[in-house]
């Protein structure tokens, strides 16, 4: 049996959390990242819609997008070859049902993103002319929503750790957690690791993570969402068109490397796993594509899914276990994994390295506590934190 390996610090997970957090904690500490399958991103982070909108999710969400964006648009010197984020624009649209919901729904974007504005049905049609007139009643804008170019940030997190020493091994998965002379010893069949620090970014996994460690799991619930491609209409080029959102999360539709990337918006509970895409719910993602513009769906080209993992709150859990401090959370990104990872990440590496909560993202109003597991803990935890 060959030795175990000592480092600083041991992240399980390599999709865009754990790579994030590698990039970040490596600035000042020795990290091993150990990922389960043969590559990095192989689970949700290569399942996404790659999509920066600044509209979407809780309000602790919003402001982490609000946080990451710079780093987005302004990445580190190397980072990547290409521009992280490009023009898309997100429209909202609403049936005459859903009137009210669209103003309510616009009135709160616009509060956090201010050139937000509302379109008439008119003005929506002929920026995607697939939508049907006697479908839309109303729609808004958001100008300045991006793509995200995920694989170029997912490399870009993993080169940069690699670069300041970090060691990725994958085909890792974590078999056994235990304690060996006060730090952590990680069992895995690429090898035994051994660190002070453990940061767990196993996704849909982080509870099971956690239980190996003999920590209290934090109510981690993953949800299946579907998405699928299909061609886009004969004679259209699509390559301008927004994404298009329906307003009460029914569907939601963008131009995807030449095609149609359409999802339903499903959220089904799961159990952690390889995630696929039920014939079901694509065919209700067709169908509600259907109802909402002209596009007859002939054929899909290719059908996925992924993980969506939330907590109770639907916002993220970063920071140390209140019990366990040298366990630390990472999880909990739902369906804004992406483009929250640059903040996430400095949040994580700051608590690490003991300098406290980002001062630029608590100027965002997002705190501590807004992220802290111990929220999660009820009241009974909260008093014995207060106590120690
Ligand atoms: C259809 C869809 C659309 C989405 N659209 C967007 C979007 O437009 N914008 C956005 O920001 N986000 C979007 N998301 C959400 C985003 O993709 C996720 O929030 C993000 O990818 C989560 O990253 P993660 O690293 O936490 O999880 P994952 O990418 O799932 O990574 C977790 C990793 O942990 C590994 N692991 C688990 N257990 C072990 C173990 N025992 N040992 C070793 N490794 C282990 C897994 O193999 C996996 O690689 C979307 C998601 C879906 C499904």
């Amino acid at each position: 049996m060959s030795a175990a390996e000592e480092t600083g610090i041991i992240i399980i997970g390599g999709g865009i959390a754990g790579a994030g957090a590698a990039f970040e904690v490596s600035r000042n500490s020795k990290v091993v990242l150990l990922e389960r399958e043969s590559h990095c991103g192989y689970h949700t982070t290569g399942r996404s819609a790659a999509s920066f909108t600044e509209n979407y999710g809780n309000g602790v969400i919003r402001r982490i997008v609000l946080a990451s964006r710079s780093f987005l648009t302004e990445p580190p010197a190397g980072f990547c070859d290409y521009p992280l984020l490009s023009k898309r624009g997100m429209i909202t649209v609403a049936r005459a049902d859903q009137l009210d919901l669209l103003r309510e729904d616009m009135e709160a974007a616009q509060a956090l993103v201010p050139s937000i504005v509302a379109m008439t049905s008119a003005e929506a049609i002929a920026r995607v002319p697939v939508l049907r007139a006697d479908y839309l009643a109303g729609a808004y804008i958001e100008p300045h929503s991006m793509d995200i170019d995920v694989n170029g940030l997912h490399q870009g997190y993993l080169r940069g750790a690699r670069a300041r020493g970090a060691r990725i091994v994958t085909n890792a998965g974590v078999k056994a957690i235990g304690r060996q002379g006060g730090q952590w010893r990680v069992e895995t069949p690429a090898g035994t690791f051994i660190a002070p620090t453990l940061v767990n970014a196993a996704g849909a996994w982080g509870d099971e993570i956690a239980v190996m460690a003999g920590v209290r799991p934090i109510g981690l619930q993953p949800k299946r969402r579907t998405a699928f491609n299909i061609p886009a209409p004969a004679g259209v080029d699509i390559s301008d068109w927004p994404l298009v959102n329906d307003v009460g999360a029914e569907f939601y539709f963008k131009p995807d490397a030449g095609q149609l990337f359409v999802s339903p918006a499903d959220a089904t509970p799961s159990a952690p796993m390889d995630a696929y895409a039920e014939d079901i719910d694509v065919a209700i993602g067709a169908e509600r594509l259907e109802r909402a513009t002209t596009i007859e769906v002939q054929r899909v080209s290719r059908s996925w899914a992924g993980l969506r993992t939330f907590v109770a709150d639907g916002s993220p859990v970063v920071g140390p276990d209140d019990a366990l401090p040298d366990f630390v959370w990472l999880v909990g990104q739902g369906g804004y994994g992406i483009k929250t990872s640059p903040a996430l990440s400095r949040v994580c590496a700051s608590l690490i390295a003991g300098k406290g909560f980002p001062d630029d993202v608590a100027r965002q109003g997002v705190s501590m506590d807004d992220l802290a597991p111990h929220r999660l803990r009820g009241v009974e935890s909260r008093a014995r934190q207060v106590a120690s």
